[in-house]
């Protein structure tokens, strides 16, 4: 049947295209793509013919209704952005939110996303986090939001720019403190892959001295608060004792 599907693809090694999406690529009738001539080469290298089309979340809902209206015709369409998985970061939001509305089938082709890459590699705790995505472009808009992260206590993953990653883990330092501990992975799959976990201050001081750490695509992650026993801890305990002796 016909059907929406969401494939990913390599963040940086070809070799992590899975088999499927290949499969799925050359069987649809359209791939639906963020940048047509940036994926020409995966659909070069992989030997895929099918037409490809722009898309963006950006894109009028003229181009929505009109992928929809295909795939209610009986044809089958493939969304892949430029790297990873689509939505993650990226555009696809607004055709999977019509598709479910208009009761059309999506299926996802799951392969690699760095987020999940960064995570599996960090040595931060992954039982719970935070995917944060990036974080605002400007200074004043960064330290608000980080505030307001200050005491999460799950694992908090977020994307950066490689001009913003030295600004970026700055404010991380200057709100989160010099000691909180933070992972960069960088260039994931590709020759310079980079995973490194420090001291936010040792961080800063690192990637400030080597500009070469500054290049290339990255992940921070950094990990939570930890959230001290505190008064409040005792109290609440002591309130918890006097219930459980009620109840016995
Ligand atoms: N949809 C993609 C995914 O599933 O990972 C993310 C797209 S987002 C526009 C691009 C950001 O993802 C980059 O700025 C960087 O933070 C991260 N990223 C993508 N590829 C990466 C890689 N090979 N190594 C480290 N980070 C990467």
């Amino acid at each position: 049947t016909a059907a929406l599907y969401i494939v990913a693809t390599p963040i940086g090694n070809l070799g992590d295209m899975v088999p499927r999406a290949v499969e799925v690529l050359q069987s649809v009738d359209l791939i639906a793509a963020e940048d047509t001539r940036h994926s020409v080469r995966l659909m070069q290298h992989f030997g895929i013919e099918t037409p490809l089309r722009a898309y963006h979340d950006h894109s009028g809902s003229d181009t929505v209704d009109y992928l929809i209206g295909k795939i209610q015709a009986g044809q089958s369409i493939a969304l892949i952005s430029d790297a990873g998985t689509p939505l993650i970061s990226d555009p696809g939001y607004r055709i999977v939110d019509a598709a479910i509305s208009a009761g059309v089938k999506v299926v996802p082709v799951p392969g690699a996303s760095a987020a999940i890459a960064a995570l599996s590699a960090a040595g931060l705790p992954s039982d719970r986090f935070i995917f944060e995505g990036f974080l605002p472009a400007k200074q004043q808009g960064r330290i608000k939001h980080l505030q307001a992260l200050q005491e999460e206590p799950r694992t908090l993953i977020f994307y950066e720019a490689p001009h913003r990653l030295l600004a970026s883990l700055q404010d991380m330092q200057a709100v989160m403190g010099d000691e909180r501990e933070v992972v960069m992975a960088r260039e994931l799959t590709k020759t310079y892959e980079t995973i490194k976990r420090a001291p936010l201050a040792e961080m800063v001081a690192w990637v400030a001295a080597d500009s070469n750490q500054q290049r290339g695509e990255c992940v921070l992650l950094l990990r939570g608060a930890v959230v001290a026993s505190t008064e409040l801890d005792a109290e609440a305990s002591r309130i918890m004792d006097v219930l459980l002796e009620e109840l016995s």
